[in-house]
């Protein structure tokens, strides 16, 4: 498994999953990864990559990506997208609080300063959080119409925006997932934050353990399929 299945792994143990609901995790960081919980397992799939959300096409000529493709999901939304998007809006003269809040340099923008800038009231700043966030919902609403899972969870650095970013997405998802009452899902933050990796390897050891001592019971191939 690689990061992004283990957070989802702890996420569904000991976080937001715990209702035990079919469950996309989608972490938004430096990249976008995820992992995909349905019938109370995490899927895995035959090559261990089932839920990479992030490598799937939004744009199809969009800017490239580190995977060879155009346009995924992952160049539109992500911390290093949104800090370039920050840096040109502050080398056009349109993001004065960005400037101060970074001494005039734009390698140091973040999404974090930029939501301190549009909290400020500019604009501009709020208008391309805004747009990436609606790239990201466009991304989660296709993955839960092809799912149809009823819970969302957004880990991840990026996950700090909160309400800024899970609006447009709530907003995307009820405009484009139409075959399926899209008003129940439920799309929320992290429950445990920065500490969903570590605990999704406590819940993988856990398991491994159990399968160990039991193997009549071997919980993991109940909870990892
Ligand atoms: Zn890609």
């Amino acid at each position: 498994m690689n990061d992004a299945r283990i957070a989802a792994l702890g996420e569904f143990t000991y976080g937001s999953g715990q209702a035990g609901e079919d469950m996309l995790f989608v972490t938004v960081g430096t990249g976008i990864g995820g992992g995909l919980v349905l019938d109370g397992r995490l899927r895995l799939g035959a090559i261990g990559a089932a839920g990479e959300i992030g490598h799937h096409t939004i744009l199809p000529d969009g800017p490239p990506c580190s995977c060879g493709a155009n346009g995924c999901l992952e160049t539109l939304v992500s911390g290093p997208a949104l800090a370039r998007a920050g840096s040109a809006l502050m080398m056009q003269g349109l993001a004065p609080r960005l400037s101060e809040l970074t001494q005039g340099d734009p390698a140091k923008v973040t999404a974090t300063l930029m939501a301190s800038a549009a909290l400020c009231g500019y604009q501009a700043v709020a208008a391309a959080i805004e747009s990436a966030a609606k790239y990201l919902g466009i991304g989660i609403a296709n993955a839960v119409s092809v799912t149809a899972v009823r819970r969302v969870v957004i880990g991840g650095g990026l996950s700090s925006l909160g309400e800024m970013l899970l609006e447009p997405v709530r907003r995307e998802l009820l405009r484009r997932v139409r075959m399926f009452p899209a008003e129940f899902v439920t799309i929320r933050i992290s429950a445990l934050g920065e500490k969903c990796g570590a605990l999704g390897g406590v819940a993988l050891a856990a398991q491994q353990f159990d399968s160990n001592a039991n193997p009549e019971f071997a919980r993991t191939d109940q909870a990892l399929a």
